[in-house]
């Protein structure tokens, strides 16, 4: 595509990348040697780089003026979800941006719904049944994934497709045999084990085009290579596609998983308008005896509340620069989660130009796969696809962070995107009325070796009027169901807490 071409599509840059601000070092190591200053999306760095230089005591903390039961810090789904369940008490929710959701925000284009983040969901998981009691019904995707490969198209990869699959004779027969290997594995009795390999073990002696076919498919789903994922995360997910092989077991709503957050912050804006509270940024939880200081800014203004108990629902970078008093061990262990950068780049065509699958893998590019927005309701009766939005999911390396900072950069990304997406098979060299890229510096957690089985369960260990939440808290995968588990967990640590009960042992627990 020329660059003239490509001038006459309007590019739209959304997202903060320092939406994992306050305090990002390697972001803003990187923006201090720019030559010009990036342009954040109404993100106010002075906060977060004050907390980030100085430490949270670096603000003149106001004395609390109010008092509530809960604080609950960060709405995403994992704070919503929390917040949901704590409807009952004297709660206050807090969330940084200027709308709710974190990973799982899905955006509109004339009408038409479209995922920034999280996409599915599968009706084994806590999540399915927790959409249902708010409300939503899950939609079948009903469709394993294809993959594009080589310029071909093919349908159902880890299944009938082995056979079709555009390599050599012993690159398919190699495919197979690792397939049959895999599913042969007992994940559950060996999990220690295999929590803490590496995957790219599993890999040795195959062909190259298998490790590419993963190294494709793990950033995607979460966020490492094979030599940084840990194996039984990569296993467990070759299962589950054969699986939906044969029957597919995933579930989502048009735009993908917003839908959740969207109707939960519906539902407590209709009920608790004045205890949810966006635009209002953290910088500092400070743990007393009777209990706990929250100061954050909220236009421009700094304020303290007192709460008898507080649920961290940030990210572990954050929650750790914010919260005072973190045992080392804890403080360490979330100092080991790494988090890549991950924007979402959607293209929207005023024609159909893909519609032959749900999620569709495309090693060698640089996105990794693209799902069809509005897959679920496509053939719904009385249903005319007006616009074909394609998200496109383009995970990057931790050490390209930077290039989301400056919106040209962001732009270049998109672009990229774009010239790609138009090679991969004919008829998909169609130029979009627009592109859209949401951009995000942090939104998942890599699950490599020793996460699981060792850094998590110390992560989320409670303090005495502290607790936490989020995906990161919970794993093995950044997932949306982790989120509401986590915040299930935390919830029921905080009654017991607040009735002076002894604090539940901390695991997932659903429900
Ligand atoms: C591209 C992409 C695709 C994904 N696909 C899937 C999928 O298909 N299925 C699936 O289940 N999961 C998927 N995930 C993972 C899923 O989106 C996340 O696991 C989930 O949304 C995490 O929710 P959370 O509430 O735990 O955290 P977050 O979404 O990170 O929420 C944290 C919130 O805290 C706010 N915050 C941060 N700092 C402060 C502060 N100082 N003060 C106040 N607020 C603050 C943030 O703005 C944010 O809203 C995907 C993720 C990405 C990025």
């Amino acid at each position: 595509m020329s660059t003239n071409r490509r001038d006459f599509i309007k590019f739209v840059v959304a997202g903060a990348v320092t939406a994992g601000c306050p305090i990002d070092l390697s972001l803003v190591a990187q923006t201090d040697k720019s030559q010009n200053a990036p342009e954040v999306d109404g993100e106010d760095n002075r906060i977060c780089h004050r907390v980030r230089d100085q430490g949270s005591k670096a603000f003149a903390r106001p004395p609390a003026s109010a008092r509530h039961d809960v604080v609950i810090v960060g709405g995403g789904v994992s704070g919503l979800a929390a917040a949901y369940r704590l409807r009952h008490r004297d709660f206050l929710l807090l969330e940084k941006e200027p709308h709710w959701g974190g990973n799982a925000y899905a955006m509109e284009y004339d009408g038409c719904t479209y995922a920034t983040g999280a996409a599915f969901l599968v009706k084994d998981e806590h999540a399915y049944d927790f959409a249902k009691e708010i409300g939503l019904e899950p939609l079948p995707v009903n469709c394993s994934d294809p993959s594009i490969i080589r310029g071909e198209l093919i349908p159902d990869t880890w299944g009938e497709g082995l056979n079709k699959l555009p390599y050599p004779a012993s690159v398919r027969e190699a495919f197979k045999k690792f397939k049959k290997e895999m599913l042969a594995i007992d994940v559950e009795k060996r999990s220690t084990e295999l929590y803490n390999q590496p995957f790219s073990d599993f890999l040795k002696g195959y062909p190259i085009e298998l490790k590419q076919w993963w190294d494709n498919f793990g950033p995607s789903n979460w966020g490492a290579t094979s030599e940084e994922t840990a194996a039984a995360i990569a296993i467990l997910a070759l299962q589950e596609m054969v699986e939906e092989s044969h029957a597919d077991d995933r579930y989502t709503w048009p735009g993908g998983l917003g839908a959740i957050t969207k109707k939960l912050a519906g539902i407590l804006q209709t009920s608790h308008n004045d205890r949810v509270l966006t635009g209002a940024t953290i910088v500092a939880v400070a743990p007393e005896k009777e209990a706990v200081q929250v100061t954050y800014m909220l236009g421009g203004e700094l304020k303290t509340i007192a709460a008898k108990a507080v649920i961290m629902a940030t990210p572990k970078f954050i929650t750790r620069r914010i919260v005072e008093g973190l045992p080392d061990a804890q403080d360490q262990a979330m100092g080991k989660i790494h988090y890549i950068p991950y924007p979402v780049v959607n293209l929207i065509f005023d024609k159909p130009v893909f519609n032959h699958g749900y999620d569709t893998w495309c090693p060698g590019n640089t996105f990794t796969d693209f799902i069809v927005a509005d897959w679920v309701i496509r053939k719904q009766p009385g249903y005319k696809q007006k616009f074909n939005i394609l998200s496109c999911y383009t995970p990057m390396k931790e050490d390209d962070r930077g290039y989301l900072l400056a919106e040209n950069g962001a732009r270049k990304i998109a672009a990229n995107v774009l010239i790609d997406f138009q090679k991969l098979i004919p008829g998909m060299n169609v130029d979009p009325i627009e592109v859209h890229i949401y951009r995000r510096g942090h939104p998942l957690y890599k699950t490599m070796p020793g996460l699981y089985t060792r850094v998590q369960p110390l992560v989320r260990h409670p303090m005495d009027r502290v607790f936490f939440a989020n995906t990161d808290a919970e794993g093995p995968e950044s997932t949306t169901n982790g989120g509401i588990l986590a915040a299930h967990r935390a919830v029921k640590e905080v009654e017991a807490r607040l009735a002076g009960k002894p604090v539940p042992k901390q695991n997932a627990i659903a429900g």
